[in-house]
């Protein structure tokens, strides 16, 4: 029985067969948490944590996720795993359904993306010795031989830079620096093609992040790895990212080339967190722009712009109507941001200028 009823014989379909689908593809992602109250729990509102997002990545590609604590980007993150489960929107992984996933296909898909987290203590099992640790994703998936997994144990630890020996011992034995390298061992066993970086560096001392920057871009080159570098800091992500989407309450309020978005910022909070990036010359040292006032809570996010009530910029408009991300590209720049005025403020984090009222 011929299913496509409503076809005409004299319809002509173009099938792309040359299309290769995105490595990731995210649209209109949005996860709330409830809020319970009560004896008997019962919803009295919803934490907006990520509010309808959408970006793509491309293989071998860096995007830097960028923005305060607690403004969703780490939710973002564990939901691309699927480690949260999305409330709304679709996250697609070479053209595969993320969301809709039953647990064999997750079980496959974690083959491919892998999540590297802030505190490596955390996320190693303090009483298994690295051996184990870096043996179990082989033998979760079934596998190689015991010899063998011995062999790939031995073969992690020196591409991370960490002795043979270093199998025989637990995680409490090693420094920051040194258990970071074996996370970072752990989720490059199974040759992943993307890997969620979330906050991996912020805990480590500088001299010790930029080791492990360079690591993780060496694998990139080696294994053509995506990574997306979650990072509250903008100076982390500078060197790293191709391109860079800064979220703000749940949202993305500004998306550019990693180039672009310090050489010309398009959106106010951009231009407040450059400006928080350490300069070495003390001569050419910017006007730190402080925002004012605390975080909004994500639980009733303000109307309009979510950032009117910490804005230097704001007018009237921006409580009352909602901008939506759009290109905003000039002729030096391309990128999109969500502000109605980002052509009158030509923001440089340097001299940032207040725009006559509208
Ligand atoms: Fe600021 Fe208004 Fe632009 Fe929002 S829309 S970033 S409040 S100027």
């Amino acid at each position: 029985m011929n299913e496509n009823k409503n076809v005409s014989e004299n319809d002509i379909y173009i099938e792309d067969v040359n299309y290769i689908p995105p490595l990731l593809e995210v649209q209109r992602l949005t996860k709330f948490f409830p809020v319970k109250q009560g004896i008997i729990p019962r919803t009295v509102g919803q934490v907006h944590a990520v509010d309808d997002i959408s970006f793509t990545l491309e293989r071998g590609e860096t995007l830097g996720l960028v923005g305060e604590s607690g403004c969703g980007k780490s939710t973002v993150g564990k939901t691309l795993l699927r480690l949260v489960h999305p409330t709304d929107g679709s996250v697609k992984f070479e053209g595969r359904d993320i969301v809709g996933m039953k647990r064999r296909e997750l079980r496959e898909l974690r083959r491919d993306i892998q999540i590297i987290f802030q505190d490596p203590f955390e996320s190693l099992n303090s009483r298994h010795t690295v051996r184990k640790i870096l043996s179990e994703p082989f033998i979760i998936h079934r596998l190689g031989t015991k010899a063998e997994r011995e062999q790939k144990v031995c073969e992690l630890l020196n591409r991370v830079g960490l002795d043979e020996s270093a199998a025989n011992r637990f995680p409490h034995e090693f420094s920051g620096g040194q258990r970071q390298r074996i996370g970072i061992a752990r989720a490059i066993a199974l040759k992943p093609k993307l890997i969620v970086c979330d906050e991996a560096v912020s805990a480590l001392d500088v001299s010790v992040q930029s080791q492990i920057v360079n690591l993780l871009l060496d694998l990139q080159q080696e294994m053509d790895l995506a990574l997306i570098f979650i990072a509250h800091d903008l100076a982390v992500v500078k060197h790293v990212s191709d391109k860079i989407a800064v979220m703000y309450l749940g949202q993305i309020v500004e998306t550019s080339t990693s180039e672009d978005i310090y050489r010309a910022p398009k959106h106010p909070y951009t231009e407040a967190l450059i400006s928080a990036i350490p300069v070495a010359d003390p001569t050419r040292r910017p006007e730190r722009i402080i925002l004012k006032g605390d975080i909004p809570s994500p639980i009733l996010p303000p109307s309009g712009c979510r950032f009117h009530t910490r804005c230097r910029y704001a007018l009237p408009r921006c409580s009352e109507e909602t901008p939506l991300l759009e290109l905003a590209s000039d002729n030096s720049s391309a990128g999109s941001a969500a502000c109605f005025f980002w052509e009158d403020l030509k923001l440089t984090h340097t001299q940032p200028e207040r725009i006559a009222s509208k």
